[in-house]
């Protein structure tokens, strides 16, 4: 699929990668609509957009509610004339270890259910229903379309991540057993999982912890968004490319 005269959704497009996504593909002459929460970084995204070749244009939507994403898709379908493909993008972290005894007090502490379910919800039930009610859109309008998901090197089972290990491998399963159950419509699907990259998240870290962290990295460097959206623009090129999952984290072993 060109991206070219093709109309995309990001979700979580007012920050980080989602961000730069979402201006890449109107900088490629693709008309984007995407997704955030916060109202005020949603509207400095459509400025930075609005001179794009592509139209650039935010909504307000949490992509864990079925409520929001199902007015959403239709929302989006109708403000775009359409809609080609999705980037699952929109993300949140909860870390904590599963059980931890203290060290002095021998008191236990457990990762509690709230912070469990909050990340399932946002990155792996969220996909789920935006991928849903895309889906059904295209089969109806017997249109073809292509769904790109954002995992995680810490799909792999990460220490300190039940919740995000679960909610990013999740999702890779899912990109392929999507990608098989959709093909015959003509949807295709992938993931991509990133190691370290530079956004808010890692821009907000004491600089001696990340400069640890990088350690781990072969390459010696967190990713620039540039180089993950080259996977993205890779995903929705290629028709021969569907259900597999690329892993873009400067050669980082979990
Ligand atoms: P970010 O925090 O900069 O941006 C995420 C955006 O998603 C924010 O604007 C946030 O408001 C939005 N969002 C959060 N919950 C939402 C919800 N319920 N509905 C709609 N929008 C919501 O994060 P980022 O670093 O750009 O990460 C983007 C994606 O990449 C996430 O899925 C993350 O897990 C994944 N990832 C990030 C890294 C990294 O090093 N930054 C590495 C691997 C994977």
């Amino acid at each position: 699929m060109d991206i070219q005269g093709h109309k995309f959704l990001v979700t979580g497009g007012a920050s980080g990668m989602g961000r730069n996504f979402t201006l890449n593909l109107a900088k490629l002459g693709g008309d984007v609509a995407f997704c955030d929460l916060n109202e005020e970084a949603i509207a400095e995204v459509e400025t930075e957009g609005a001179a794009l070749p592509g139209k650039v244009v935010g909504f307000k939507a949490n992509v864990a509610s079925e409520d929001e994403v199902v007015a959403l898709i239709k929302n989006v379908r109708e403000a775009l004339g359409g809609l080609d493909g999705v980037v699952n993008n929109a993300g949140i972290f909860r870390d904590g270890l599963l059980v931890k005894a203290d060290r002095e007090t021998g008191e236990i502490k457990k990762m509690s259910l709230k912070k469990w379910q909050q990340v399932i919800d946002v990155d792996l039930t969220g996909p789920f229903l935006i991928s849903r009610e895309f889906a059904a859109a295209a089969i109806e309008n017997k249109h073809p379309g292509v769904i790109v998901n954002i995992s995680s090197i810490s799909r792999y089972g990460n220490m300190g991540q039940s919740n995000y290990s679960a909610a990013k491998a999740g999702l890779v399963a899912d990109t392929k057993l999507w990608g098989n159950e959709l093909a015959r419509y003509g949807i295709r699907t992938g993931a991509i999982a990133p190691g370290f990259v530079d956004t808010p998240i890692l821009q907000g870290m004491r600089p001696d912890v990340l400069e640890k962290m990088l350690r781990a990295v072969p390459l010696r460097r967190a990713a620039n968004p540039d180089e993950i959206f080259l996977a993205v623009k890779f995903i929705i090129e290629c028709d021969f490319f569907t259900g597999r999952c690329i892993d873009v984290d400067g050669g980082q072993v979990v």
